[in-house]
């Protein structure tokens, strides 16, 4: 059978859209499948410093620049007292005109602009497109079956296809590769107010982390506008406590507990729409196989503390884009070929879940750490900024007198065919 593209993605979220965008600036015919009419709600707001490098690849730097998105120098974090932290800004340890600032973005909008970005670079993107199911020819991945708006169904063929599908992870929940991650098993509730207090001047931006006793703790993400994002993460056993079912009576019932979040959300109004989300952490045991490439959430997600999602979902679609680049030049698009992206991906995913891990430990405290060794203090910032390819052995090793810290996962490998 004939191929109609170089390349097939599912999904136009930032993995879908950045690996795309490098894919199609290289000259390859590529087609990009998302089920959703842009502009569309999606959560996921808050980016991290080292945002910047897979956005700066795929030229998106200088539109971030003029767009409105809220800028983001630094995080603090709250006791349930309401007692704040100083401020941590990126600019006392990265260069003021790159890294250290970033954005608290609206993903409709930001979506939108990257979808376009990739459509600039000449892919072509169909929205409101929804992929059925992955076409096989044996062990191997050939296309997919897709359903247009229209109604229509027709099967499209690629030598690959990347699944960039976000948390419906399309092929890892449909081949069972598919390994939540019982530690972080949390619930998050959310909701957005317009109007509320909001920090002065170069603060006004930050990200704020603000804690709930020993339970778990808030984001308060301010966005333009006037707007801000807040929600609550714990286990679910805990904010469902005495009955409460309604994620807007859990997320009411949790303001109570912070002092900080409670004043600033007084003088504002709640727009009254309250998300909630349960079951998101997981990995999948394979992370490539016979013609098909998993890229961002689709392969991975862990939590929404330290807000890693995002870059991890453009750096695995920057460095994806490259790859299968490479792979379509030389003609080999096996699974083994995609061992470095592995490596890399995976890396990345395991250096930021044992902070994870170490941030839901009842015990743990950075603030321990550096005090015994002052040093632990800058690794431990260029990990929460996202610089996530990097040997942080002597960190753990730091990190492992305090606080157990997990193993890393045997997952994420390219599924060789025996
Ligand atoms: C509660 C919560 C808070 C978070 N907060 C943050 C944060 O502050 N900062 C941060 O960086 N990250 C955050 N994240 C994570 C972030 O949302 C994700 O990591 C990020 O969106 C992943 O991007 P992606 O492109 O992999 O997937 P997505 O952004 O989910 O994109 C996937 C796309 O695929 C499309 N799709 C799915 N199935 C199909 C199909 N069958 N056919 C066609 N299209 C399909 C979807 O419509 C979607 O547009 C948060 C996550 C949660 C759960």
């Amino acid at each position: 059978m004939q191929n109609d593209y170089d390349v097939i993605l599912i999904g136009a979220g930032p993995a879908g859209s950045s690996a795309a965008a490098v894919l199609a600036e290289y000259g390859h015919r590529v087609v990009v499948l998302e089920r959703e009419k842009f502009p569309r709600y999606h959560i996921g707001e808050s980016l991290i410093p080292f945002t910047f490098h897979p956005l700066q690849r795929i030229g998106m730097i200088e539109k971030m620049k003029g767009s409105h998105f809220t800028k983001k120098y630094s995080v603090s974090f709250v006791q349930p007292d309401g007692k704040r932290s100083q401020p941590f800004y990126f600019f006392n340890r990265y260069d003021r005109d790159t890294v250290a600032q970033t954005w608290q973005v609206l993903r409709s909008e930001f979506d939108q602009m990257m979808m376009e970005n990739a459509r600039e670079k000449g892919a072509e993107v169909r929205e409101e497109t929804t992929v059925n199911r992955l076409l096989m020819d044996g062990e191997r991945v050939i296309g997919v079956e897709c359903t247009g708006k229209d109604g229509v169904t027709y099967e499209l063929r690629a030598p690959i296809t990347l699944d960039c599908t976000g948390k419906e992870a399309m092929a890892s929940n449909r081949r069972g590769w598919r390994v939540g991650d019982p530690y972080l098993n949390k619930v998050a509730v959310w909701t957005y107010y317009k109007g509320s207090k909001r920090e002065p001047d170069i603060d006004e931006g930050a990200t704020t982390v603000a804690f709930v006793p020993d339970k778990g703790w808030f984001w308060h993400i301010p966005q333009h506008n006037d707007m801000v994002s807040v929600g609550v993460v714990a286990e679910g056993k805990y904010l469902s406590r005495g009955g409460v079912r309604s994620p807007k009576e859990m997320f009411e019932r949790e303001v109570e507990e912070n002092q900080w979040i409670r004043d600033h959300l007084a003088t504002g109004e709640c727009t009254g729409e309250f998300w909630i989300t349960s079951e998101y952490s997981r990995h999948s045991r394979y992370v490539a196989a016979p013609g098909l490439l998993l890229v961002g959430d689709a392969f991975a997600f862990l939590d929404p503390v330290f807000s890693s999602g995002v870059m991890l979902a453009l750096k695995s679609g920057v460095l994806a884009g490259e790859e299968v680049h490479k792979g379509l030049l030389s003609g080999d698009l096996s699974p083994a070929r995609f061992a470095h992206y592995s490596q890399q991906v995976r890396e990345g995913v395991e250096n930021m879940r044992k902070l994870v891990y170490a941030f839901y430990n009842p015990e743990f405290s950075f603030k321990d750490v550096i005090m015994r060794y002052p040093e632990a203090g800058a690794e431990i910032t260029d990990c929460l900024s996202g610089d996530l390819n990097r040997d942080y052995s002597d960190l753990w090793g730091k990190i492992r007198e305090f606080v157990p810290l997990p193993e890393d996962l045997p997952y994420g490998v390219p599924l060789v065919a025996a």
